[in-house]
């Protein structure tokens, strides 16, 4: 299956008319480039893998108005339109009953989200760029913090060109981080909340570094410093098991978490804190995964009177308490103090 970019900026006409009518009048996915002052090198922003993560799109949106000097020739995918216009626009994650973009990078599925993935590292492969970024939303609200399957200081210098943490994972599920190289440094970075306004300028200061530093791989002096996150445990609900948000137990649900639960997102929490309510199979409602395998969930939390709490002192991450996504994806990462 081949997969066709266009590869024109918008106009000033269409500029005008704004992102959104630009965004569902776009047939296909976008490869745009700005030349650099070093034409020979190259770096890659990709954004919107996600349909509703718009951060990077709408920071990008911005710099079009007056192009940033990029320090080499700066190149920006921007993949799943087709997603993000559906439904009124910046909705769908992906459409509905297909495959989620950023699952099929390095693996063979059937379907055209399978072939853009592909394409898109392709492209990346043949560019050699010194270095990649994907810019994402998180779906809760929360801080920003870059995601990397690799510590080493040219992924720490990208991921401080966005923001102050970053995490090492080691679970793979097919994300376009993977493709990570010692030539070619990926890093994912997780802008915000999807509808927090500070999200936007993340991306936006954040971008303008990423294609004017040079050199980019230097861990930067005098910045703030990077908290690094090791191992993040992904918590997700057992199969069959049964979610819902509110103030107490629900009858026929399996866990109850808090609407606000998201406020707990990066503050570090004491063992013993108590993060919502079980339901008749406890914590076997909980799967837990740290990439390599399942974890006990027992090392991790305890029941105390049908509520669900911390066994020792940690961090949460990713909460989200948006039902569908917990189903689908995972309740929330977390890393032990
Ligand atoms: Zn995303």
């Amino acid at each position: 299956m081949s997969i066709e970019f266009d590869t024109q900026w918008p106009t000033q006409a269409q500029r005008q008319r704004g992102l959104l009518e630009w965004v569902k009048a776009q047939p296909r996915p976008c490869w745009l480039t700005w030349p650099g002052r070093d034409p020979s090198r190259h770096r890659v922003v990709v954004t919107l893998l996600h349909g509703n993560e718009p951060s990077g799109l709408k920071a990008l949106w911005t710099l079009m108005a007056s192009p940033p000097q990029c320090a080499v020739t700066s190149h920006f995918c921007i993949a799943h339109l087709e997603a993000a216009r559906l439904d009124g626009g910046f909705v769908h994650r992906h459409a509905p009953g297909r495959p989620d973009l950023n699952r099929c990078f390095g693996r063979a599925g059937l379907g055209w989200e399978y072939g853009l993935a592909h394409a898109i590292a392709e492209r990346i492969r043949s560019l050699q760029p010194e270095a990649v970024v994907d810019l994402h939303n998180t779906s809760g609200s929360g801080p920003s913090f870059a995601v990397s399957m690799a510590d080493t200081p040219a992924h720490r210098a990208l991921a401080s060109r966005f923001t102050e943490r970053m995490l090492r994972t080691q679970v793979r599920l097919g994300a376009l981080m993977e493709l990570t190289t010692p030539q070619t440094p990926i890093v994912t970075i997780e802008c915000g909340g999807a509808m927090d306004p500070a999200s936007d300028e993340v991306a936006r200061a954040g971008l303008l570094r990423f294609l004017a530093d040079d050199p980019l791989l230097d861990e930067p002096r005098g910045a703030w410093p990077l908290e690094v996150l090791h191992r993040p445990v992904r918590v997700q609900l057992a199969p069959g098991c049964r979610i819902d948000y509110g103030v107490g137990p629900v009858d026929g649900c399996d866990l109850v978490l808090p609407p606000d639960i998201e406020q707990c997102n990066f503050g570090w929490l004491d063992g013993g804190t108590e993060l919502g309510w079980l339901g008749p199979d406890g914590l076997g409602a909980l799967r837990l995964s740290d990439g390599l395998g399942e974890l006990a969930v027992e090392q991790w939390f305890v029941e105390r009177q049908g509520r669900l709490c911390l066994r020792q002192p940690g961090k949460l991450f990713m909460i989200t308490s948006n039902p569908s996504i917990a189903l689908s994806d995972c309740l929330f990462y977390m890393v032990k103090a």
